[in-house]
């Protein structure tokens, strides 16, 4: 059994997902990834129920979010994947009566115990991100394990021991590493790019951080006879007025930023 971290304590060892908004072009390789990994197997956990009836069951740890930014025609596409976010003060451990939901002191992976999750729902009541989904079929509480059963099988080769959603993304959107080393990819890019935490009001400090969009120019080809190529920054006003959704208002707030 793990030791449990404590809530005040900046870990040695923090592993977590670093997603670049750049490069994603929302094509829920991720999310199958993740699907067939965690739910892959007839006989196995998570598995989807009545799947083409009135009321289908079944859990996804990973899911893209799309947003439209602009007003037509000069709009642009926001690709957001979420997950559990692997907290440092994960508000989903202290509310659970059980000790069910507890984060790991080696490496800060926030896990589930099955076999003590009473499917209370507490902690995804306290999860500010949306980040669990209970599983109907054996009513415990589920979430992205950060593929804590690939990244540490020994019978893997090394290359592989990557989460599932990391080896499959085609643009190399996501990375996968230890965010206290300084010395790591996922660190360097966080420093380089400006990484940044979703909601950092909420203090709960994500462990997972994503890579700000670049402003880019929207070339768009003019109707008109003689005309060339119109060019439109998308740091115009339309985007000045993000949408009142929270997670969609911190999408557009990236979006805005420019990363080196
Ligand atoms: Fe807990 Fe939600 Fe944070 Fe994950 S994202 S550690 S479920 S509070
Ligand atoms: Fe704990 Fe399970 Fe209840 Fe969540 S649903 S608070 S993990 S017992
Ligand atoms: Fe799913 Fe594993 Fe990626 Fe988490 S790390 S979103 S469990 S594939």
């Amino acid at each position: 059994m793990n030791a449990a971290a404590s809530e005040e304590t900046t870990l040695a060892r923090q592993l977590a997902l670093v997603i670049d908004l750049n490069v994603c072009v929302g094509c829920h390789a991720c999310v199958t990834s993740c699907k067939e990994w965690n739910t892959g197997g007839a006989a196995g956990p998570l598995t989807d129920e009545h799947a083409y009836g009135a009321a289908p069951t079944g859990t996804f740890f990973n899911r893209v979010q799309t947003y439209e930014a602009g007003t037509y025609p000069d709009t642009q596409t926001i690709n957001f994947p979420k997950s559990c976010l692997h907290c440092q003060e994960p508000p989903c451990v202290p509310v659970c009566p059980t000790g069910a939901s507890y984060k790991r002191a080696e490496d800060g992976i926030v896990l589930v115990d099955y076999d003590k999750c009473i499917g209370c729902g507490y902690c995804a009541w306290a999860c500010p991100y949306g980040a669990r989904e209970l599983d109907q079929e054996r009513q415990v509480m589920t979430k992205c394990t950060l593929c804590v059963d690939r990244v540490y099988d020994a019978l893997l080769p090394p290359q592989d021991r990557q989460p599932a959603c990391v080896k499959a993304c085609p643009t190399g959107a996501r990375m996968f590493g230890d965010v206290n080393d300084p010395e790591s990819v996922v660190s360097q890019a966080i420093r380089e790019r400006g990484g940044y935490e979703l909601m950092p009001e909420w203090e709960t400090r994500p462990a997972n951080r994503y890579l700000p969009r670049k402003v880019v120019e929207v070339v768009r080809d003019e109707p008109t006879a003689g005309a060339t190529a119109a060019a439109v920054s998308v740091s115009n006003p339309a985007f000045a007025q993000p949408r009142s959704d929270s997670l969609a208002a911190r999408a557009l707030a990236a979006f805005r930023k420019i990363a080196p």
